[in-house]
Parts: structure tokens; C-alpha cells; sequence
């Protein structure tokens, strides 16, 4: 695959980091320049910084550094799109041979990139940066996040366990994950539908240095059920079990209540039997309509084809 030095594009979503950019712009050039030097990309290499809709100084930042310098490219995107679309608008803008994306907080070590490169050049389409410790995230964080992972590996979805994303792409494994024009945007779970050689790097996921996190709980929960309406229909197939086993346990208690008006002679004219079943049922239709109504709406959002981003201005220095 790789005979030649290949290129590379770091690809990185930057949404209020005016704090984090000084420190993150000037890590991701040195070990741009360590690599070339290496001889593990060439000199075409450059660095995407996706400005998704910032409102404070990163866009300033990011384009006067842009302007003085050719290893870096500024993309500012019309409004805030959110982290995923953010990256995929970067991703659609490289030319480069190889991609890799990682977030501007650094909490994913970006020295793990050259050994991303280094499975690159071993033949593989695409490189998971894998976390292989936590100790840096609250408990709630560690907790959920794995819980979630499990969760979605019952549910029958392909995830890479712990691997979010910090990634590396080939030019036909990025071309093809462009195929998939879903406006709901899961990368990593389509990046494994996308399939060609693949391998892991593993490393420690660090603490946020600057800033504070641009995910908070509300985000997360409703990225992680992105995740599962574009990937599974089990909760959908839940229903029609949970559908059975309340019409299973009406029955039973239909006939309990047969037998005990026929049968013996302790039948009262009984609040409990009338009720329960309403509200159990109600409460089974409520939920079950509640799961529907969610899944229409997600194929609501995809029928739109709505544009996933626009993108406002590009800065570079040829
Ligand atoms: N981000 C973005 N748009 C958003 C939210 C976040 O581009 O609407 C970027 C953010 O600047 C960072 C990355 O996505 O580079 C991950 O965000 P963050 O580190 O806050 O998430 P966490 O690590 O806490 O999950
Ligand atoms: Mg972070």
C-alpha cells in the first residue's frame, strides 16, 4: 500500500478552546515536524483545525495562525454543528493520503499518532486509538461510558470497546465512510461498518488541561442514544417482549380473577384487579409508543438529507 512516504491530516474539532488552542497548536506542529523528520510523512502534511461555531477566540486564533503558517489549515464552519458533524466536515475537506482525528484537548495522547502511522505503513486501512486506562475520568464517566459499551455489544452493535474518536483513516477507508450520508452522524460505529484491515493503539486517556469539557451529561445522553437508534433496532424488538409479557401476565390475571369469582367464594368487588392491569398496561403503551415515536423521528431527521455543515471559510497559506 504505503511504498512512498504517504501525507498526513490531522484533523481536529475545536468548539470554545481560546485556553487550550495555544498549547494544542504548538504539540501538534513539533510532532508534525518530529514525524517528517522521521521520514514517516512527507512535507505536504498538515494540521485542520475545525472551528465549529465558536464564540469566543478560537476562530481569531485559529485563522491568524493559519494566515503565517502552511502546515495549517483553518475551516470555520457556518454555526455550531456539534462534535461529530465538526470532525466529518474536517475529514471532507483533507486531501491528504492518511487522516487522523483527535480532539483539541489532548486528553488522547497525540504521540500516539506516529505509532497510528506506524500500523498504517504495516498495511492497515484504519488505526483505533483504544483507551486502556480511565483513572483520569470521574467514576460516573468510566462507569457510564462502559456500561454503554456492554450495552451496545448485547444489543448486537459493532463497537470498538473503549475507542472513541481518536482514529486514523486511509484515503479509501475515509472515501468509503463518506458512502455513508446519514444525517445522524455515530463515527464510530460506521467506521466499523466501513471494514478494511484494521489494528489498535492503545493508550491513556489524560485528564482535560485547559477549558472545561464541551460534553455535558444532556449531550452525552443524547449522543449515546443516537448511537443505539442509528445502529440497533433491538429496543424496538424489546417491545413487541415487553408487549408479550404484559399480555401473558393480563391473562393470567384474567383468568385468576375467573377463577376466583367461579370457584370460590372470596371474590370482593375488587378495586385492585380493575386498576393494576389499566395502569400496567397504560404505562406499557405509553413506553412502547415512546420508543416508536423516537426511531420516527430519527427517520424523520434522515429523510430531511439535511446538510450535515456548511462550511464559511477556509484559511491557508500556499
Ligand atoms: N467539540 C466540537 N463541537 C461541539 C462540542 C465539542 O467541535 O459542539 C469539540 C471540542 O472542542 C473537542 C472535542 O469536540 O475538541 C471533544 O469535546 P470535549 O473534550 O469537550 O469532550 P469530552 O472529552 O469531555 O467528552
Ligand atoms: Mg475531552
Amino acid at each position: 500500500m504505503a511504498t512512498q512516504i504517504p501525507s498526513l491530516a490531522i484533523v481536529i474539532p475545536c468548539y470554545n478552546e481560546e485556553e487550550m488552542l495555544p498549547k494544542t497548536l504548538t504539540t501538534m506542529l513539533s510532532l508534525r515536524d518530529g514525524m517528517i523528520s522521521r521520514g514517516k510523512i512527507n512535507t505536504a502534511s498538515k494540521i485542520y483545525l475545525v472551528d465549529d461555531g465558536s464564540k469566543d477566540k478560537t476562530w481569531q486564533i485559529l485563522s491568524s495562525e493559519a494566515a503565517n503558517n502552511p502546515a495549517l489549515v483553518a475551516v470555520k464552519l457556518s454555526r455550531n454543528k456539534g462534535h461529530q458533524n465538526a470532525l466529518y466536515a474536517g475529514l471532507c475537506t483533507t486531501t491528504e493520503d492518511i487522516t487522523v482525528s483527535i480532539d483539541a484537548d489532548l486528553q488522547d495522547d497525540p504521540q500516539n499518532i506516529e505509532a497510528m502511522v506506524d500500523e498504517y505503513l504495516k498495511g492497515n486501512d484504519v488505526v483505533y486509538g483504544v483507551r486502556s486506562a480511565r483513572h483520569t475520568d470521574t467514576f460516573f464517566k468510566r462507569f457510564t461510558a462502559e456500561g454503554y459499551y456492554h450495552l451496545m455489544k448485547k444489543m448486537g452493535v459493532d463497537l470498538v470497546f473503549n475507542h472513541a474518536d481518536f482514529r486514523l483513516l486511509s484515503r479509501r477507508a475515509l472515501e468509503s465512510l463518506k458512502e455513508y450520508d446519514e444525517s445522524n452522524l455515530f463515527l464510530r460505529g460506521i467506521v466499523r461498518e466501513v471494514g478494511y484491515p484494521s489494528s489498535v493503539v492503545e493508550y491513556e486517556r489524560q485528564a482535560r488541561e485547559a477549558g472545561e469539557s464541551k460534553y455535558p451529561l444532556k449531550k452525552m445522553l443524547s449522543f449515546a442514544w443516537k448511537g443505539i437508534t442509528a445502529f440497533s433496532t433491538a429496543p424496538l424488538r424489546m417491545i413487541t417482549i415487553l408487549g408479550l409479557l404484559s399480555g401473558f401476565a393480563s391473562f393470567s390475571l384474567i383468568a385468576w380473577v375467573l377463577i376466583i369469582r367461579f370457584f370460590t367464594d372470596n371474590a370482593t368487588p375488587g378495586w385492585a384487579s380493575v386498576l393494576l392491569p389499566l395502569l400496567f398496561i397504560g404505562s406499557v403503551q405509553l413506553l412502547c409508543l415512546g420508543v416508536i415515536g423516537e426511531y420516527l423521528s430519527k427517520i424523520y431527521e434522515e429523510v430531511k438529507r439535511r446538510p450535515k455543515f456548511h462550511i464559511s471559510e477556509v484559511i491557508k497559506k500556499d
